[in-house]
C-alpha cells in the first residue's frame, strides 16, 4: 500500500534519511572506519607483510600503522584507506566528501557546484567545483564490464551551445552547433532496459562508430541497429540490422524504443538541468547521465562508485580537469594575471620587457627563483573535529571511554542527562 502510494526509484536499497546518514557518519573517524571496513572486510591486513596486527593513528584516522609479524617484526609501514579513492591527497575533511557524495547520489537530476558549495559549507566555489568534478571523474570505473546480450545501438545529434550561442543549433542534418552522440542499451524482458553507454563521436561514420561498439559491447552479443552501413562488419558480434524505410515498417522510436527513450531522457535532462550542454564538459555530463541511469536503483553502489571505494583511481588535480595547455593559458591570461600579487606582477613585467618573453613565462621564471615562502592557508591534512569524549588524551593510542556503571545502565537512555535538567528519571 505504502509502496504504491509513494513509488520509489530505489528498488534495491533506499538511501537513508539525511538525519540517519549524519548520525552514521558523525565525524572523520566514522568515515575512515567505513573505508577500512570496505578495504579489509576481515580486519586490517598490512599490504606489505600481510600482518593482521596494526592500529589506526589517532590524529590521522585514515592512516593505519602495521605492527609487523614473524620474520618482519619491524614493519611499521603506514597504509592509507583513502589511497586509490577520490579522496586521495585531499585537504578537506572526509566527512565533507561523504556528505557531497550522499547529495550527488540521492539528487534526482544533478546538483550544481554552487548548490553544493552552500550545502557542504566550503569557503570557495572553486573547492566545491573541483570536488564535484572529481566525483564525476569517479563515475566511470576503469575496468567496467561491457554490455552483453541483446544490445540496441543508435546514434543521434545533439545541440550544444557556447556562452554566446542561442540554445538551438542548426536544423536537420546540419552540423552547425551539434555533436554526434552514440548510445547503446541492453534489452531486458518486456519493455525494460538494462545498462547503457554513451559517448561523443566526432563524425557519424564507421571510423568513429566501430571503436565505440567494440569497446562497449561484449564478444558474442547481438547488435540491433538500423540500416546504417557503419555497423556492418563489426567482428565477433551478431548483427541484426533493420531497414526502417522499408514497407510496413514501424517508426524508429517504436522499433528501437529503448535507445530512443535513453536519448530523449538525455536531451530533456540536458535542457532541464544545464539549459543545454556546453561542448567543453560534454563528456563529463554524458558520463554522469550513464552513471545516474545505471545506478538509479541502488544507493550503496552509487556511493561506493562516487567515493571510489575499492578502485585504483589515479589522482586528479585541478589542472587535469581544466587543462593547462598553452591555448588555455593564453585564453585566460587576464584571469591568471589578476590572481598574481602586485609585486610579482611588476617583477614579471620588468623581466618580460627585458628578455622579450611572454608575461606568463616570465611569471613562471620568477616563481622558480623567488625565495618568498607563502604560508599555507589550508592545513596539509584533512581538518579534524575536536576529539570525542574519552579521547582527549595526549598518548598515541586510542583508549575506549570508561564503561557505564550499573546505575547508569539501569537509567538507560536518559543517563546523559544531567541531574536538575528538568527531565524526570523514572525508577
Ligand atoms: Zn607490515
Amino acid at each position: 500500500m505504502r509502496e504504491a502510494l509513494f513509488p520509489t526509484r530505489w528498488k534495491r536499497d533506499k538511501p537513508p534519511s539525511i538525519e540517519r546518514f549524519m548520525a552514521t557518519f558523525p565525524d572523520d573517524y566514522a568515515c575512515a572506519d567505513h573505508l577500512a571496513r570496505k578495504r579489509w572486510p576481515k580486519g586490517f591486513q598490512c599490504p606489505h607483510c600481510k600482518s593482521a596486527k596494526g592500529w589506526r593513528l589517532e590524529a590521522r584516522p585514515w592512516l593505519f600503522q602495521c605492527a609487523g609479524k614473524g620474520e618482519k617484526p619491524g614493519c611499521r609501514r603506514q597504509t592509507s584507506v583513502i589511497a586509490g579513492t577520490v579522496m586521495h591527497g585531499t585537504h578537506l575533511p572526509l566527512r565533507t566528501w561523504f556528505i557531497a557524495a550522499y547529495l550527488v547520489a540521492t539528487h534526482s537530476n544533478s546538483i550544481s557546484a554552487l548548490q553544493l558549495q552552500a550545502k557542504i559549507g566550503v569557503g570557495s566555489y572553486k573547492t566545491a567545483w573541483l570536488l564535484l568534478h572529481k566525483l564525476r571523474r569517479a563515475m566511470v570505473a576503469p575496468g567496467r564490464t561491457p554490455l552483453d546480450g541483446e544490445v540496441e545501438v543508435d546514434e543521434t545529434s545533439f545541440p550544444y551551445r557556447r556562452n554566446s550561442d542561442p540554445v538551438t543549433g542548426g536544423q536537420g542534418k546540419s552540423k552547425v552547433g551539434k555533436v554526434f552522440v552514440i548510445g547503446a542499451v541492453e534489452r531486458r524482458d518486456g519493455r525494460k532496459s538494462g545498462r547503457i553507454r554513451l559517448a561523443r563521436i566526432a563524425e557519424d561514420n564507421a571510423r568513429h562508430i566501430k571503436p565505440f561498439v567494440l569497446a562497449n559491447t561484449a564478444v558474442g552479443c547481438t547488435l540491433h541497429t538500423d540500416a546504417n552501413r557503419s555497423y556492418n562488419g563489426i567482428p565477433e558480434r551478431n548483427h541484426q540490422p533493420r531497414n526502417l524505410s522499408g514497407k510496413n515498417e514501424l517508426p524508429a522510436h517504436i522499433t528501437f524504443e529503448r535507445i530512443h527513450r535513453v536519448f530523449s531522457n538525455l536531451k530533456r535532462w540536458a535542457l532541464g538541468t544545464f539549459h543545454g550542454f556546453r561542448e567543453k564538459h560534454m563528456d563529463a555530463y554524458l558520463n554522469e547521465f550513464v552513471f545516474r541511469w545505471n545506478r538509479r536503483r541502488s544507493f550503496q553502489s552509487a556511493m561506493d562508485r562516487l567515493l571510489g571505494v575499492g578502485q585504483a583511481l589515479p589522482r586528479t588535480t585541478y589542472r587535469d580537469i581544466v587543462g593547462d595547455t598553452s591555448e588555455w593559458r593564453s585564453e585566460h591570461q587576464d584571469q591568471i594575471l589578476k590572481m598574481v600579487s602586485p609585486d610579482r606582477l611588476e617583477m614579471a613585467r620588468a623581466l618580460a620587457s627585458r628578455d622579450r618573453i611572454d608575461i606568463l613565462d616570465a611569471l613562471d621564471q620568477i616563481g622558480q627563483r623567488c625565495d618568498v615562502r607563502y604560508e599555507r592557508r589550508n592545513p596539509t591534512r584533512p581538518a579534524l573535529p575536536p576529539r570525542r569524549k574519552g579521547e582527549e588524551r595526549s598518548t598515541r593510542r586510542y583508549r575506549h571511554p570508561p564503561r557505564a556503571s550499573r546505575e547508569e545502565v539501569v537509567a538507560g537512555v536518559w543517563r546523559h542527562l544531567l541531574p536538575g535538567s528538568g527531565v524526570a528519571l523514572r525508577d
